[in-house]
């Protein structure tokens, strides 16, 4: 494969004229693909039909510790569903609340709790005159809504191969205390599917920040979702890890079931200190009596416990696996050499992140909707949509079937040619 760059414009123009001729040719097929969406597919979501039978009308809904799971209680969730949720999340089960059904609602409700009440006795942060976030990108658009709904500032942090550069989160963390708080998506990191090294966990457990109300959100969503048997990421635990280092208050963890159940209708928790712990109890209690304890039960009798997740998660990754490998093979065999752009192969996750040259993702993404594929729009990977390169593209390959996938993926590689083309070009 040559290198575009090293091509002559004349042979440039005339591969564009004949990539164009394919392009109209597909654009004629009427096609109607969706890459954009991370989701799980229909053949994942039927995996977890079983929960649907077990509980019935003529079940025993008392939870272990004797309560009748019908009714009003226990506002930290129903032992079992902690014993799950703790040994998914790798934490003790009194470090851990059960919540509702979304993650990111418990993470709005944190940030929103520190805006009103403050942590531990410190100002709210809607009483500051600036509050700033720092951001890893490319990241996961939703984080970064939250944190501009309240008018948060956010500060973009590149993303390394071992995670955020550490250089410059300790630069920001221990000499600006208004930064409050730091995004992470830890482990097969949305969307690059990155993992956290030693070294940058270990850097994290040691920050020494400016604000005493300082916290990481570790948003750890796909702690246990990989692609592979054989190669598996590892990501050190980051509360233990805290309060090795004298930090015990400085994380909050979440995760959840949305993409190991069902998306929408799993069970979310926070893991973190006793004393963060308390003091999100106080408010849980004004907010409601209990969370759904008969989805909790559902989830508890279904998996059994964390052996019968990571069971389930082998049948997910076999669904998810080759989907992925679709992708990534036809990107290598279509660009590779091409130096159009870049990708990682992740080894778990639900996203492909793909580096286009600078300037180019904006109108790759709105070619390939002209063929008729829908993509994640360009800049939504970066805090208020705007992706100072203009180069970086979420691809999700989750929800389509195996063959739109290798369609869809045929269209991107060719969109990125063709705007790639153009801008070599001039
Ligand atoms: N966190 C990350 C990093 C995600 O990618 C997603 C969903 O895509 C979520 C959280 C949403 O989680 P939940 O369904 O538990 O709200």
């Amino acid at each position: 494969m040559t290198a575009y760059r090293d091509m002559s414009r004349e042979e440039l123009l005339e591969l564009k004229s004949r990539l164009e001729k394919e392009f109209e040719d597909v654009k004629g097929k009427g096609l109607k693909l969706d890459m954009s969406r991370g989701k799980p597919s229909k053949a994942q979501l039927d995996l977890s039909m079983g929960m649907m039978d077990v509980l019935k009308s003529t079940s025993d809904l008392v939870c272990e510790e004797g309560v009748d799971c019908r009714n009003y209680g226990v506002i930290d969730g129903i032992k079992e569903a902690k014993q799950l949720l703790s040994d998914m999340m790798e934490v003790p089960k009194d470090n851990i609340i059960i919540f509702g059904n979304s993650s990111l609602n418990v993470m709005y409700d944190t940030v929103a709790r520190a805006m009103t009440h403050g942590i531990m006795g410190s100002t709210p942060w809607a009483k500051l005159d600036k509050i700033k976030f720092l951001c890893p990108v490319p990241g996961y658009d939703r984080h970064f809504a939250i944190t501009e709904h309240f008018g948060i500032e956010m500060i973009n942090i590149p993303m390394t191969s071992d995670g955020p550069d550490m250089d410059l989160v300790e630069q920001y963390v221990e000499n600006d205390p208004a930064v409050k708080g730091i995004w992470c998506v830890p482990k097969y990191s949305n969307p690059q599917g990155i993992t956290y090294s030693d070294e940058t966990v270990h850097r994290f457990a040691k920050l020494n920040p400016a604000a005493e109300d300082f916290r990481i959100f570790w948003d750890n969503a796909y702690g246990i979702h990989h692609l592979y048997e054989d190669k598996q990421d590892y990501l050190i635990e980051i509360l233990m890890e805290c309060k090795k280092e004298g930090h015990p208050n400085m994380v909050y963890k979440f995760g959840s079931t949305s993409k190991i159940s069902f998306p929408g209708s799993g069970i979310a928790a926070i893991a973190a200190s006793d004393e963060n712990l308390a003091e999100i109890r106080k408010m849980m209690s004004v907010q409601t009596i209990g969370h759904d304890k008969l989805n909790q039960l559902r989830h508890a009798r279904f998996f059994g416990d964390i052996h019968g997740m990571v069971q389930h998660m082998k049948k997910h990754a076999d669904i998810l696996r080759p989907k992925f490998d679709t992708v990534l093979s036809v990107l290598e065999s279509e660009l590779g050499g091409l130096e159009i752009g870049s990708w990682i192969a992740p080894r778990g996750g639900y996203f492909i992140s793909f580096d286009a040259l600078d300037g180019c993702a904006k109108a790759i993404v709105a070619k390939a909707k002209e063929a008729g594929l829908i993509m994640t729009k360009a800049g939504a990977t970066f805090p208020y949509g705007k992706d100072p390169k203009d180069s970086n593209i979420r691809i999700a390959p989750s929800f389509p079937t195996p063959e739109e996938l290798e369609v869809a993926a045929q269209v991107f590689v060719l969109s990125v040619k063709l705007v790639s083309i153009d801008k070599i070009l001039g």
